[in-house]
């Protein structure tokens, strides 16, 4: 599915505005945890709330299920709570999709069975926008293309700044930057010539 027209410039500027807030420039990458203390939002271990046995039993069921959600216990606030086991690169990933769902204002709206346990997720195309600002936060364009230019690859990028390496990846193919940088380095070379 296609994101809607206008959605990727949005993303843009929310993110921009984001790191403007915690004055950081355009190449750094936004820590969920900074964003969500900006926002006013707690952020919760899963086993703060219920026993740690039960994410055991979820990632029985189906390993990996459970990454992070939002619950809003009363008005106003906001607690965003993410799956114990995850390592700490899904869990930066995980915690940037919950808040880009919070910026965006996504509501809750499809239900869910994992199991015995019945809980609510945004839908598909949420589900993608959430996916694409929270890239924009974690990895700006800038920075990865600060990091090819240096010779990175997606796995050193996702352990340099603690993101799924599926993640860096992804950012990398849709950003377009390796291309950017390849057209430039063929530039280079044949103007040296
Ligand atoms: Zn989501």
């Amino acid at each position: 599915m296609a994101l809607r027209r206008g959605f990727k410039s949005e993303a843009e500027r929310i993110a921009k505005q984001v790191r403007a807030e915690l004055e950081l420039n355009g190449s750094q990458s936004v820590a969920p945890e900074t964003l969500a203390n900006l926002l006013g939002i707690e952020v919760r271990a899963g086993d703060e709330l219920i026993p740690r046995e039960r994410f055991v039993e979820l990632d029985q069921i189906q390993r990996g299920a459970f990454s992070a959600c939002t619950l809003r216990p009363s008005n106003g606030r906001i607690v965003v709570v993410y799956n114990p086991l995850s390592s700490l690169s899904r869990r930066t990933s995980d915690l940037a999709h919950e808040l880009a769902h919070i910026l965006l204002d996504h509501r809750l709206s499809q239900i869910e069975r994992l199991g015995d346990i019945t809980f609510l997720s945004c839908d598909q195309t949420q589900e993608e926008e959430a996916a694409w600002l929270s890239g924009c936060l974690l990895l700006p364009r800038a920075l990865l293309l600060a990091e090819v230019r240096r010779g990175s690859d997606a796995k050193a990028i996702a352990k340099r700044y603690r993101v799924s390496e599926k993640m860096a990846q992804y950012r990398l193919n849709v950003t377009g930057v390796v291309r950017q940088h390849q057209a430039s380095e063929r530039k280079r070379r044949n103007s040296r010539r």
